[in-house]
C-alpha cells in the first residue's frame, strides 16, 4: 500500500520510517528544497495548493494524509472523489480556525478559556471588560507555536496590540494561570476502535514544546483527558491520530488546541510506548487496527531547537533523533528521548541532559 502524505518534514519523515517497519510505502508533496521526509520516499516539489501536484499524488497513493495543518481545505476536496484523505478534511476545517475549534468544543461540552470575538480595534476594549486582564490575542488562522499571538496585560496595551496583529482575523482568549500544560493523543481507526495515549505533560519556552512527560500520574485528568478526544475523534468521525493539547488550572483541564495529525508531544512514543503514535496513524488509515499505547515505562522528550549541540550526539543515555535539517534560530531540529522504569528517574536523566545540551551549546 502506497501513502501519500502532504508535508514532508519531520512529522512526514518520523512517518516514513514507521511506514518502512509496517511495509508500506510513501510519498510526500512538499515545495522544500530538502526536505527531512526525502529519506523516506519521493517527494514531489510543489506548493501544498497545487492541483497538479495534489492530483499526481493521488494517482500515485492508495490513500493520502498530512502532517501539516495548513494545507488548504478546497485542495483537498478537489481530490477527495479520487482517493481516501485521512484524517477527514472536516478536522482541518475546524483546527484551521481557532473560533471553529473553540465552538466545537463548546458543541461537545469540553472545557476551555472564556474567549471573545475581535473584528475590530473596540473589540479588544470589549474583550478586556468582558474577559479581565491579562488576555492573548491570537489570529484565528495560521498560528503555530505562539506565533501571531499579543499578550495584553495592561489597558494601554491595546494600540500596539491591533498594529501588531489586527491585520488578520482575531479573537481573545483569557490568560490562565496554568499550574501546567498537558496533551492526550488519541486514534481512532475505520472501524470506530479508539485507543488513547496516557496523559502527557508539556513545557513551552517562547510558545514552543520544550519538553514532554508521560505518563501523568493523575488517574482522573487522564481519563477525562481521554473522554475529551474520544468524543472529538467519534463526532469527526476520524480517522488517525488527533492530539489536544490542554490546560491544568485549579485541578481543572482547559482545551487550548487540537491537532488533526501526529504531534510533537507524542513522540516519545516511539520508544516509550507499545506502538508509537507514527505506527498507530498509519494502520488507523490503512484501515487496520490500532496497537496498544501502553506505555513501556516513564518516557521524557527534550525539543532541540536551533541547533544540535556537539553533546546531544554523545550521550550515554537517550535516543537522539536529529531531522537533518539546516540549523536556523527558532527552528525545530531534532530531539532527545529517555525511558526510565520510575518517574524519578526519567526526572533526573532528562535534568542531566539538558545540562549537558545546554552546556555545550
Ligand atoms: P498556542 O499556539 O495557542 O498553542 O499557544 C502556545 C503556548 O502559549 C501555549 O502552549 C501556552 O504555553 C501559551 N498560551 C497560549 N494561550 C494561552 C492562554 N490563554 N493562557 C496562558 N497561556 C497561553
Amino acid at each position: 500500500m502506497r501513502i501519500g502524505v502532504i508535508g514532508a518534514g519531520q512529522l512526514g519523515q518520523m512517518l516514513g520510517f514507521a511506514a518502512a517497519e509496517l511495509e508500506l510505502d510513501c510519498e510526500f508533496l512538499d515545495p522544500s528544497d530538502s526536505p527531512p521526509a526525502a529519506d523516506c520516499g519521493h517527494v514531489i516539489r510543489a506548493p501544498f495548493d497545487s492541483h497538479t501536484a495534489l492530483e499526481t499524488l493521488a494517482a500515485n497513493c492508495d490513500i493520502i494524509t498530512y502532517e501539516f495543518e495548513n494545507v488548504p481545505v478546497e485542495a483537498l476536496t478537489a481530490i477527495d472523489k479520487q482517493v481516501p484523505i485521512y484524517p477527514p478534511p472536516e478536522a482541518l476545517k475546524h483546527a484551521q480556525d481557532r473560533l471553529a475549534e473553540k465552538e466545537l468544543f463548546e458543541s461537545l461540552d469540553i472545557p476551555l478559556p472564556r474567549y471573545a470575538v475581535i473584528d475590530s480595534r473596540d473589540d479588544i476594549d470589549k474583550a478586556i471588560d468582558a474577559l479581565g486582564l491579562p488576555i492573548v490575542i491570537k489570529t484565528r488562522r495560521f498560528g503555530y507555536d505562539g506565533k501571531g499571538q499579543f499578550v495584553l496585560r495592561e489597558a494601554s496595551q491595546a494600540d500596539e496590540a491591533w498594529q501588531a496583529v489586527g491585520n488578520s482575523a482575531l479573537i481573545a482568549e483569557q490568560w490562565v494561570p496554568f499550574d501546567f500544560e498537558v496533551s492526550v493523543i488519541g486514534v481512532r481507526s475505520k472501524a470506530g476502535e479508539v485507543a488513547v495515549y496516557p496523559l502527557t505533560r508539556n513545557e513551552h519556552r517562547n510558545g514552543i514544546l520544550h519538553t514532554s512527560c508521560a505518563p501523568v500520574e493523575a488517574p482522573a485528568l487522564s481519563s477525562l483527558g481521554g473522554s475529551y478526544v474520544q468524543s472529538l475523534l467519534e463526532h469527526l468521525d476520524y480517522v488517525g491520530v488527533l492530539a489536544l493539547e490542554l490546560f491544568v488550572a485549579d485541578g481543572r483541564l482547559l482545551a487550548n488546541e487540537f491537532a488533526p495529525r501526529v504531534h510533537n508531544s507524542g513522540h516519545w512514543t516511539i520508544e516509550g510506548a507499545e506502538t508509537s503514535q507514527f505506527a498507530n496513524h498509519l494502520l488507523a488509515i490503512c484501515g487496520r487496527q490500532p496497537g496498544s499505547t501502553a506505555v513501556r515505562g516513564h518516557a521524557g522528550m527534550l525539543n532541540l531547537i536551533g541547533e544540535i549541540p556537539p553533546a546531544a550526539r554523545r550521550l550515554p543515555q537517550g535516543e537522539l533523533h536529529d531531522y537533518g535539517k539546516t540549523a536556523r534560530p527558532g527552528r525545530k531540529l531534532g530531539h532527545i528521548t529517555v525511558v526510565a522504569d520510575t518517574a524519578v528517574e526519567r526526572d533526573r536523566l532528562l535534568a542531566d541532559i539538558e545540562q549537558s545540551v545546554t552546556q555545550s551549546s
